[in-house]
């Protein structure tokens, strides 16, 4: 299939250039032109006290909204920006999207940002973080960075160090996907964070899967005898809600509650 001119050269790499990695090639270049030209967007999923069912935070998710593939979901372009390089452009973008939101909706508690590994490990998210707040004006206690046990644990000291610098700055932390990354205990006994989220991988089984009922219990009292909030993710069923509930889990989130949706779809509650 080779076109005839540069085929010497290119023979062998055409060989490994498979469909995919084209269009993988394809998908590099567009996410490039995507940050440009604006084509990404910020979805808000409720977060809500489990206790007394009202809404009291947000996360921030974003997403792609390709012009010929519809609305592309992170998981399918978050890795390839981290190989890129552009996820510091992308989380930063996000952040102060986020920031931008907690001030058109006073009345809502809180926005939740995911941060990747790749950005938390630079280490200067501290000075971006402030700039942020300074140019949008939010309310630093409003704000929260979610990081994974692996941004934590690949320099645990360098790690510390940032959480407090960013503590200094008055935003809270939370540890996402808690239960699939390896933390030792020790660490997560000094860390400056405010909350776990539950993987939910655990909370799907919750119902049925004594093992993931002994997680999720097991999390919400480390978490709770550690002085921290425990949220579960991935909510989908009444029972599961309940059973949280009772184990004295303090927030939930999920499809029960509400799917991801922009700004302009939300309840006029948040405002
Ligand atoms: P995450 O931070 O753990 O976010 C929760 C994911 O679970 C979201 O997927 C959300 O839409 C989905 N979810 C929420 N409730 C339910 C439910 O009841 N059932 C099911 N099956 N899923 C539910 P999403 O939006 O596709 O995001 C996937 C991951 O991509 C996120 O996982 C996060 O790790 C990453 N991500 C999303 N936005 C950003 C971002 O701005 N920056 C970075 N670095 N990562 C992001
Ligand atoms: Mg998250
Ligand atoms: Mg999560
Ligand atoms: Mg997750």
């Amino acid at each position: 299939k080779a076109k005839s001119e540069g085929r010497k050269t290119f023979a062998f790499y055409r060989q490994e250039l498979t469909e995919q990695s084209r269009q993988r090639l394809e998908l590099d270049m567009a996410l490039r032109r995507a940050l440009e030209l604006g084509e990404l967007r910020v979805h808000f999923q409720p977060i809500i006290d489990l206790g007394s069912g009202q809404r009291v935070g947000a996360e921030a998710l974003v997403r792609w909204q390709h012009p010929h593939r519809g609305l592309v979901p992170p998981g399918e372009f978050i890795p390839l920006a981290e190989e890129m390089g552009l996820i510091s452009l992308l989380d930063t973008w996000v952040l102060e999207q986020s920031c931008r939101q907690l001030c058109a909706w006073p009345h809502l508690g809180f926005i939740a940002v995911n941060i990747s590994s790749r950005l938390f490990c630079r280490g200067e998210l501290d000075t971006q973080v402030a700039q942020i707040l300074e140019r949008t004006g939010a309310d630093p206690q409003r704000l929260e960075l979610e990081i994974t046990e692996s941004a934590v644990m690949d320099d645990p000291d360098a790690a510390l160090d940032l959480m407090r610098r960013l503590r200094q700055l008055g935003v809270r932390l939370s540890i996402d996907d808690f239960g699939t990354g390896y933390s030792s205990l020790t660490r997560l006994k000094v860390m400056p964070v405010h909350k776990l989220k539950i993987d939910q991988s655990f909370v799907s089984g919750l119902a049925h899967d004594s093992a993931d009922l002994a997680i999720a219990r097991s999390v919400i009292t480390l978490g709770h005898s550690l002085g921290l909030k425990v949220l579960a993710e991935g909510i989908e069923q009444p029972e599961q809600a309940e059973l949280l509930r009772q184990l004295g889990c303090d927030l939930g989130q999920g499809y029960l509650f509400g799917r991801p949706q922009p700004a302009v779809d939300w309840p006029s509650a948040a405002a």
